[in-house]
């Protein structure tokens, strides 16, 4: 017992805390059960993610209603994402799992035939002309390589470099220098309508390699228009990098395919450069792949994996995703259970004081646009006042969320209470670290806001009478954006 006091005061550990970084959990066959949904929602999924290149367009529609029916029943927020395929190359169907044995050799054919070890049906027509002699080509998220030893008259002949299992549709990466294909591709569009019409929240891109691919996809702002996740995982996103997170809503590490398309040992320092440019712009940042995969058959995680989210946690991401963990894994609750655990562990270590000088302030103060410039200033203001006065939370009155990330890029101790009026708002929120979206009627006069999502902060035990808390709000009616702080005592 003794022990356990000293323990905790020499490690400072502090009473626990709410956790703060959102997690993004992929829906699959293994979760595709009201009850199952239901049983992740309540171990900690913020956000569901549709893969459409899995599966027919109809499930992902149906499910997308599963989820929001189960969640509303639970009286739990989601928030779900419709991830596009983009031109990503697939091996035809697997009816079973296979072996692809080291040094042995394997023929690849376009087309879209089921598949099986020793010759690959590839769904890309340029297969024979565009990979050339020698290129590697990775299958899955990469753990498979192929080597191009040979043209056949109707197949490339490929030696297996490093070997391994793999099931499903699993990608084929084709360095993207070689690749005809641009993003989003005409299916993406006719996807992402579908999807639109049915309310989605998010829009994942794959394959993204600059500003005007995310252009192309012609939505409305959100929160009119779903947000618009950037996935980065080709060379050209690292270097268009700055420009795609100004023309997205959030950014994803996707590691699988950019692990690919780099040298491995590119990836660690990279994921947190881009997470922390993108926090600095106000956009969230995702980290994705592979982050507890030995999940998928196994009751708990590797310690390299663990160290993995938390050290995620540690770079400023604002959210961890599993992929095939839940989608195809053995037990997807428990999976959401151990990743929120972590999660929570490592939000409670997080250098929140530190953080705020390590944002670059050049890249803060210099956004586009008298808008942002004030929001800038104004969330500055809010996190240093709240910091300094120690306050209980920070309450934010929002229509479109962009305030929320403003202040949440800052990594504030307190929480953040997320107040809008709009639904999807309050959906979109639910990606955005450390913010607990609150749905309020409406915003009118500032004072009878104010005075209002007090009360309902109250009501909800989020803040206790006497409590000095930040209350950051706009008359969106004279400049446009938030310019309104007041410190609180709530009364
Ligand atoms: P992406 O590049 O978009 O991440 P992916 O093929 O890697 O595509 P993930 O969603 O990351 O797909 O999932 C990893 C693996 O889990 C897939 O390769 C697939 O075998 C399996 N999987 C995921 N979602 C589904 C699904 N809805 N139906 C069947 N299998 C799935
Ligand atoms: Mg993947
Ligand atoms: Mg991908």
């Amino acid at each position: 017992m003794k022990r356990t006091t000293s323990w905790t005061s020499a490690l400072g550990m502090l009473p626990p805390v709410k956790r703060r970084t959102k997690i993004i959990a992929s829906i699959g066959p293994a979760c595709s059960d009201d009850a199952t949904m239901k049983a992740m929602l309540e171990a900690g999924m913020d956000v569901a993610r549709l893969n459409l290149s899995h599966g027919p367009l109809e499930t992902h529609i149906e499910r997308l209603g599963q989820l929001r029916r189960v969640a509303e029943a639970a009286g739990l927020p989601i928030g779900v994402m419709a991830d596009l395929p983009g031109p990503k190359v697939r091996i035809g169907q697997l009816p079973e799992p296979i072996e692809l044995a080291d040094d042995s050799e394997i023929l690849l054919e376009p087309g879209n035939e089921p598949s099986h070890a020793g010759h690959l049906f590839v769904d890309y027509e340029g297969l024979l002309t565009d990979v050339q002699l020698g290129d590697r080509l990775a299958v899955g998220d990469g753990s498979i390589v192929l080597q191009v030893i040979g043209h056949e008259p109707n197949a490339l002949r490929a030696r297996v470099l490093y070997g391994g299992q793999t099931q499903g549709r699993p990608g084929l990466h084709i360095p993207s220098e070689r690749l005809r294909l641009t993003t989003p591709t005409p299916e993406d569009l006719r996807l992402l309508d579908a999807m639109v019409d049915h309310d989605i929240d998010f829009v994942a891109l794959s394959f993204v390699r600059s500003a005007h691919d995310v252009r192309r996809i012609g939505l409305e702002p959100s929160p009119r228009g779903p947000l618009v996740v950037a996935k980065i995982e080709t060379q050209a996103a690292i270097e268009n990098l700055d420009g795609i997170i100004n023309e997205s809503g959030a950014i994803m590490v996707a590691r699988g395919d950019l692990g690919t398309e780099l040298p491995i040992q590119e990836l660690p320092h990279l994921q947190k450069e881009i997470i922390a440019r993108c926090i600095a712009l106000g956009r969230p940042a995702i980290t994705a792949t592979q982050m507890l995969e030995s999940m998928i058959t196994n009751p708990s995680p590797t310690r390299a994996e663990a160290s993995d989210v938390a050290n995620a946690v540690f770079d400023g991401t604002s959210a961890v995703m599993l992929s095939a963990e839940t989608a195809i894994g053995d037990d997807p609750a428990h999976v959401v259970a151990t990743m929120a655990a972590i999660a929570q562990r490592a939000d409670q270590a997080f250098d929140y004081d530190g953080w705020a000088h390590k944002l670059r302030r050049g890249q803060l103060l210099e956004r586009q646009g008298q808008d942002s410039a004030v929001t800038d200033v104004m969330t500055l203001a809010t996190w240093q006042a709240a910091k300094e006065i120690d306050a209980k939370a920070i309450l934010c009155i929002t229509r479109s969320g962009f305030t929320v990330r403003a202040i949440a890029r800052f990594r504030p101790r307190a929480p953040i209470l997320a107040f809008s009026p709009e639904d999807r708002t309050i959906r979109q929120l639910s990606m955005s670290w450390g913010a607990t979206p609150i749905k309020i009627d409406r915003i009118d006069d500032n004072v009878i806001t104010v005075h209002r999502v007090l009360e309902l902060a109250k009501l909800q035990g989020h803040i206790r009478t006497g409590d000095i808390v930040a209350v950051l709000g706009g008359s969106s009616a004279t400049i446009g954006a938030t310019d309104t702080l007041r410190m609180v005592r709530c009364p």
